[in-house]
């Protein structure tokens, strides 16, 4: 027993809370998360990507490598701690492509051909809350590993698309694009670019400035409306691409308009971690508020270099969850999860009679909700009602002696019905299509 165990019983024990910006998902609202995850599964398969697991810890030099020093996730996001017994440092994965790619290349994933594979899961940001930004979050992420594209590219794209089709969601929701080059070509960009904002220091903020010489590319990432003006003037990559970068953008947006899909040149576009080169892409909405961009991604080619890989071009995206949920709720989706029927049963010889008949009906493949915690009638029945189910079905003693069961439809109305219980599941599969429900 500790200290604290023993304590004076008077006071009531302090209550426990979330950590600040980790949310709990309580059942109403999770509904809608796997009405968002079903659409992911569904279009996703459609398209040929298979699922993929890994860990949420990996060790920090990963995240380090891949995103970049000189980035705000590694510079002061992520949740590092030492293992208490190897001493290893290890961190809170902030994004999955790291782990998905260091972990291809740990099993030698793409050896004989490109992998299209996907995880959805949560990732660590130590960030301040607000709507749409939490330091738990959870994102589905996709990846085409071993594809130069700028096929796969396009595709990513049209599938997050249909993604929003399925949802009901496209009309809200806009695909920006940009290149950014390659290496070569990022490194004359930044030399012009650092040349140019060195004659404009005096328009910069002091983040700005401080990232000048370290990661001047994200100064065009900045939001601050009073460097707008500069940002602008500023030297842009999309305009001095060697022949191959432009190729592969002309070919992307070729493919773009052949799929039919809209989607806006930006060339100040640019996305927070470093491994990017080429295509980057966001699907961004209005009705979120600042926190926009419900999904990002692009192209990649030297990750697994970097990592210690061989060379294996590759593209892919993540989409955040909880503003794909936020869009969901607004838009007023009913995840429409209510069970088929309520059983309703008071006394000795109903409660047999109900277990089996719920029983009987899973065994048909409905869903059944039994009353538990007893209650008279009146009260059950209002438990059916908030239950969402489209019909009660009620047993007595006086059911039970005749073996029947009471039909009342909660939502069409109706007179209720007795049916005997065997006719139960035939009469509520009938129904159900009838219904749509
Ligand atoms: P943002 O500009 O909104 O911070 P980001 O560029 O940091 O986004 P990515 O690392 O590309 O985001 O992650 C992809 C998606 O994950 C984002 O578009 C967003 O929908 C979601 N996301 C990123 N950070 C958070 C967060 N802290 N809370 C909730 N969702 C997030
Ligand atoms: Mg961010």
């Amino acid at each position: 027993m500790t200290e604290a165990n023993l304590a004076p019983a008077a006071k009531a024990p302090a209550r426990l809370q979330a950590v600040r910006g980790m949310n709990d998902v309580l059942p109403d609202e999770a509904a809608l998360w796997e009405r968002f995850e079903g659409a992911v599964r569904r279009v996703l398969d459609l398209y040929g990507y298979r699922n993929v697991r890994a860990p949420v810890v990996e060790p920090t030099p990963l995240f380090v490598r891949a995103i970049g020093a000189a980035t705000d996730v590694v510079e002061k996001e992520m949740y590092t701690f030492e293992d208490k017994l190897s001493g290893e440092s290890l961190t809170l994965r902030p994004e999955a492509t790291a782990g998905i790619v260091r972990a291809a290349i740990e099993h030698n994933l793409c050896y004989e051909r490109g992998q299209r594979v996907w995880l959805t899961g949560p990732m660590f940001r130590h960030e301040r809350p607000q709507k749409g930004r939490y330091r738990q979050f959870h994102q589905v992420d996709v990846e085409a590993l071993g594809f130069p594209g700028p096929d796969v590219d396009a595709e990513q794209m049209v599938l997050l698309a249909r993604l929003w089709r399925e949802l009901g969601l496209a009309d809200g929701i806009r695909l920006t694009i940009n290149s950014i080059g390659d290496p070569a070509e990022r490194r004359a960009h930044r030399a012009a670019l650092i040349a140019y904002f060195e004659r404009h220091e005096d328009a910069l903020d002091a983040d700005a400035r401080r990232r000048l010489h370290a990661n001047p590319l994200r100064i065009l990432d900045s939001k601050n409306e009073a460097m707008r003006e500069v940002i602008d003037g500023a030297p842009k990559l999309l305009d001095r691409l060697g022949p191959a970068s432009r190729a592969h953008f002309d070919g992307l947006t070729a493919l773009l308009d052949e799929a039919g899909l809209r989607f806006e040149v930006d060339p100040r576009l640019v996305r927070g971690l470093d491994y990017y080169n080429r295509t980057v892409f966001e699907f961004v909405t209005d009705r979120l508020g600042a926190q926009g961009t419900v999904a990002g991604g692009g192209r990649y080619d030297g990750l697994f270099e970097q990592l210690g890989g061989r060379p294996t071009p590759a593209c892919g995206f993540a989409i955040g969850v909880e503003r794909m949920v936020l869009m969901l709720k607004d838009a007023g989706r009913d995840a429409g999860r209510a069970p088929l029927a309520y059983v309703v049963h008071a006394g000795a010889a109903a409660a047999p009679l109900a277990r089996r008949v719920a029983e009987m009906l899973r065994d048909a493949g409905h869903a059944v909700v039994l009353n538990a915690a007893g209650g008279s009638f009146k009260s059950q029945m209002k438990r059916a009602d908030a239950s969402g189910a489209r019909f009660a079905l009620v047993i007595g003693d006086d059911e039970a002696a005749r073996g029947v069961v009471g039909v009342k439809p909660l939502r069409e109305g109706g007179d209720q019905l007795a049916l005997a219980a065997g006719e139960l599941a035939p009469w509520l599969a009938a129904h159900a299509r009838a219904g749509g429900g």
